[in-house]
């Protein structure tokens, strides 16, 4: 829930977004952050019911249908989370560098009994299918969870559509930042370059 989104976080410390934006009426977007952490991860992230629902997915996503990559359930991000690029200080929760590695909007193709099933409904129940519609990724994936429980670990798998190809690594050959073009070293850079105000000659 977003309360432990607050809960964690300090927001005198960390720039990461208050957030209070409620949902539109557009189709729902995702985001992918790539999240250079204690460990390096790719930040999962479906606009679901108002709120951002999240997996930590340290490998990041697979373009081939035959990988099951784990995706660890992590707490709601608010929406305005999905433009946050920057980064949290390292004494802060999830301190390191976050970029934008991907984002767009997505369709719901959750179908139950024949009909498309509500996508908070399937994120409940631990199953759902969506269509992306990013930059590097698009078309079906689905999200499995992997056992019962709140905290069960969920599986992020690649459907075998025309989008799948086996033979594209996007996690190695496009690393950088769809929203401003720069690499995680550069986002850190320029962190550090604004908080030595110039003194960087
Ligand atoms: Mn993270």
């Amino acid at each position: 829930m977003a309360d432990d989104y607050d809960a964690k976080r300090d927001f005198d410390r960390t720039p990461e977004p208050r957030g209070d934006t409620s949902s539109s009426d557009d189709d729902p977007c995702f985001v992918i952050q790539k999240h250079d952490a204690s460990s390096l991860h790719y930040d999962l992230r479906l606009e679901i019911d108002g709120t951002l629902k999240s997996w930590a997915v340290p490998k990041g996503p697979s373009t081939d249908p035959s990988d099951k990559r784990l995706a660890i359930p992590t707490e709601d991000h608010p929406l305005d989370y999905a433009d946050f690029e920057g980064t949290i200080p390292e004494d802060q929760y999830g301190g390191g560098t976050v970029l934008v590695w991907d984002r767009g909007s997505f369709d719901n193709i959750t179908e139950k009994d024949g009909e498309l099933q509500p996508l908070d409904e399937a994120w409940k129940n631990g199953h759902l299918l969506v269509e992306l519609h990013g930059e590097k990724i698009s078309g079906g994936y689905a999200l499995q969870r992997a056992g019962s429980g709140d905290d069960a670990n969920w599986l992020l798998i690649k459907m075998d559509d025309d989008a799948a190809d086996a033979r594209r690594n996007p996690v190695s050959t496009e690393p950088d930042s769809v929203l401003s073009g720069r690499s995680i070293d550069e986002i850190a850079d320029d962190e550090n370059t604004d908080d030595e105000s110039g003194d960087d000659g």
